[in-house]
């Protein structure tokens, strides 16, 4: 690769300015019309790389297609995944990225509130990046690393097999996302328009990471009937249903079992929403664990809880309502494991130090991997995410784009059965 001359950072320079901000609040999808902006900018720039069949659909999902290299191939359909969307947490308009080049250890102030420092105390992964060009927000938004990293390092993979058509690869499908922040990502995927055999989403962290397992996840609305009366003639009659929900609240354990007092692969129930009055209050939870038959035993414990305190009061009651959100994509991998192996081989053929990392959380390859398309989750050097600190290094982006490059290849020599 003598010859190769990254645009990652350019292109993601352009996409982090294009506001792209999801809403959690909105029911339409996009959950906001501004993120098809970056679609729209996307599929001209693969048009111009000469990638014809670029679309983006009413929904702003877009789809592109690089065609084989290889004559007669019954070579798996690749696909790779990155999210448009920025996280509402944190405010994503006006994004002002600032390259620091060559990196040198100090702290990184922030100009536009410089109370907002970048250290590697805070940050120890920056400690490994002394040397590398960092690029980081201005003080008052969010990066929106999370996921245009992910995004820049597609479309760069994708200009450079434009290039190369002598570089041997199957069939590669593209797809951006909208809405993955507000766990909406695939939402109106069409799976079948996609037409991919596996895929990869390019939304992880730390550079040689490969995340194929995630949480199990499921929500619990909890909702309490209380019995009402007038206030003032209320003596032996109202049960306040923000009381006993309250005192369910303040049932939980203190030390353990919530996302404040766990890690690695330790589950928890946290109570997310509080909504209602006197006479019916809602407790919104969500149930998390790696373990999926583990979600039921949490979900067991909070219903003791509930009962021990409701049965105190005569009247009252409740429903408990489980909907489930997304599951372990190890369930799905697991069957596959050539899937994230041969993109531990690529990293190791660029010579990375590979890490298989689990997710507490989920992404849009949670839900694909369960639609039939096996999706572990390769690194984009993304840090710091959802936060005025965000950061990335792009030799960490331009190493993921050479993974890509790689691992299409090692997919090119292998057959669909
Ligand atoms: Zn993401």
């Amino acid at each position: 690769m003598t010859d190769y001359k990254f645009s990652v950072l350019e292109r993601f320079l352009k996409y982090v300015q294009i506001d792209t901000t999801a809403d959690p609040e909105s029911t339409c999808f996009p959950s906001s019309e501004k993120q098809k902006d970056l679609s729209r900018v996307l599929v001209q720039e693969l048009l111009e790389i000469g990638i014809q069949d670029a679309i983006m659909d009413e929904y702003g999902y877009v789809y592109a297609t690089i065609d084989s290299t290889i004559e007669n191939d019954s070579v798996p359909v690749i696909c790779f995944c990155s999210h448009l969307d920025t996280a509402p947490d944190c405010s994503g308009t006006n994004v002002k990225p600032i390259v620091h080049e060559k990196f040198n250890g100090a702290p990184i102030v922030l100009p536009d509130d410089p109370t907002q420092v970048i250290t590697i105390q805070e940050h120890p992964y920056l400690k490994n990046k002394i040397g590398d060009d960092i690029v980081t927000a201005s003080g008052l938004t969010l990066l929106g690393a999370d996921d245009k990293a992910g995004v820049a390092i597609i479309m760069d993979f994708a200009r450079f097999l434009m290039m190369h058509p002598e570089i041997k690869h199957g069939k590669i499908r593209i797809l951006f996302t909208p809405d993955e922040e507000v766990g909406r990502g695939v939402e109106h995927l069409d799976i079948e328009k996609l037409g991919a055999d596996f895929g990869y989403t390019l939304d992880g962290g730390v550079l040689g990471s490969i995340e194929d397992e995630s949480f199990s996840a499921d929500a619990v609305k909890l909702t309490i009937h209380g019995k009402s009366a007038h206030p003032g003639y209320a003596k032996n009659k109202m049960i306040n249903a923000i009381k006993v929900a309250s005192e369910i609240v303040d049932a939980l354990p203190k030390n353990e079992w919530s996302p404040e007092t766990t890690e690695k692969r330790e589950g928890f129930v946290h109570p997310t929403s509080v909504i209602g009055g006197l006479e019916a209050t809602t407790l919104n939870f969500i149930v998390r664990d790696h373990i999926t038959l583990n979600l039921l035993k949490h979900e067991e414990r909070l219903l003791a809880i509930v009962k021990e305190i409701v049965l105190k009061y005569e009247g009252v009651t409740f429903d408990f309502e489980v909907v489930e959100q997304y599951r372990n994509m190890k369930e799905v991998l697991t069957k596959v494991p050539f899937v994230t192996e041969y993109a531990v081989q690529a990293m190791r053929k660029i010579g990375l130090e590979t890490k298989a990392t689990i997710i507490r959380g989920g992404t849009d390859g949670s839900k694909l991997s369960f639609m039939g398309l096996p999706c572990p989750n390769i690194f984009t050097g993304e840090m710091a995410i959802h936060s005025k600190h965000e950061y990335v290094s792009v030799q960490d982006m331009e190493k993921a784009v050479q993974t890509m490059i790689e691992l299409v290849q090692i997919w090119g020599e292998h057959t669909k059965n």
